[in-house]
């Protein structure tokens, strides 16, 4: 065609314009959605070696009027190119600590966590480490059960800050830990350097337990290596009895995944917990 070498042409590739509005249509919602409180929390246990509740792991949704549900993988990405992780990161945040406070005042909930995803531009904000020590402070949280879940590549991306970051959360008695872990690129001498309290392992491990050797030998590897370092370790993405056997026979303290439960409303989350704490 006779404007085949402009670059504009580009922009009026239809499927790539239908992407683009796609992307805009649903920013643009997405700003309703915080002004309208159409976000939620859900609730995902996390257990001990002996099945014991010792927390959970708060994960975003987005009540969409027409859509439905929305997983925070339709979003999230949408909400980190625009901005908007910011606002949304900060509502987490405030939801998750506004949680814990009504756990703590609820007998048989009083001593769980709660584990918050943080994304990198939200770490990064000059405001955040006095963000979170005010929610603390206003919800009169006990700190220890607050635990920041960072990714590797965030951490690594800038070592000085994160590290004094961190510090200055942890001496305030913030927890935090490494999600995703093995996924990333970070070698054993970084993750030592970090004041951590948690590592992840990354679903992608658990997924072939207990057949697949590899997945068996590093899952051993990592659980090793935390204890060595005085880590305390989760399995994320446990979703069979064969999965979670092995991991208990291999000392595996923590435990996440559809096995022990699935992320559900936190009214709903109450319910199952309490249950589980008369069984
Ligand atoms: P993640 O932090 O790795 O969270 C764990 C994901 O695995 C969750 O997906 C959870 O529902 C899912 N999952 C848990 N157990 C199982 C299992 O046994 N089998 C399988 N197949 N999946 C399991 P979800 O809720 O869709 O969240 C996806 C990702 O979105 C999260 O991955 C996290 O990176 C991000 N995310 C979620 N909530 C937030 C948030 O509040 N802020 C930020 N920045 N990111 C968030
Ligand atoms: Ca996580
Ligand atoms: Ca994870
Ligand atoms: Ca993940």
């Amino acid at each position: 065609a006779k404007d085949a070498g402009r670059n504009c042409l580009y922009f009026f590739d239809p499927a790539m314009q239908q992407a683009l509005s796609a992307r805009a249509q649903m920013e643009s919602e997405l700003r309703v959605a915080l002004q309208q409180e159409q976000l939620l929390l859900y609730y995902q246990p996390q257990v001990d070696a002996a099945g014991v509740l010792t927390g959970a792991e708060a994960l975003v949704r987005w009540q969409h009027p027409q859509r439905g549900l929305v997983a925070p993988a339709e979003f999230i990405p949408v909400a980190e190119a625009s901005g908007l992780i910011l606002p949304l990161g900060s509502w987490v945040l405030q939801q998750a600590c506004k949680q814990l406070s009504v756990w703590a005042k609820t007998p048989g909930l009083s001593d769980l966590s709660i584990s918050v995803n943080i994304s990198a531009h939200q770490f990064k904000q000059p405001g955040f480490a006095d963000e979170v020590l005010a929610l603390v402070k206003h919800f009169q949280l006990v700190p220890q059960r607050l635990k920041l879940e960072l990714t590797e590549s965030l951490l690594i991306d800038d070592m000085a800050f994160s590290i004094e970051r961190m510090r200055f959360l942890k001496q305030q008695g913030v927890g935090f830990a490494l999600d995703d872990f093995g996924t990333g690129y970070s070698s054993l001498a970084y993750i030592k350097q970090l004041p951590l309290d948690q590592l992840k392992i990354d679903r992608c491990f658990i997924d072939g337990l207990p057949e697949d050797p590899n997945d068996a030998a590093i899952t051993r590897i990592i659980i090793s290596l935390a204890n060595e370092l005085n880590l305390w370790v989760v399995a994320e993405g446990v979703e069979t009895e064969a999965q979670r056997d092995f991991l208990q026979a291999i000392q595996c303290p923590g435990y996440q995944g559809y096995w022990f439960g699935r992320p559900v409303p936190a009214a709903e989350f109450r319910q199952q917990a309490l249950n589980r704490k008369q069984e």
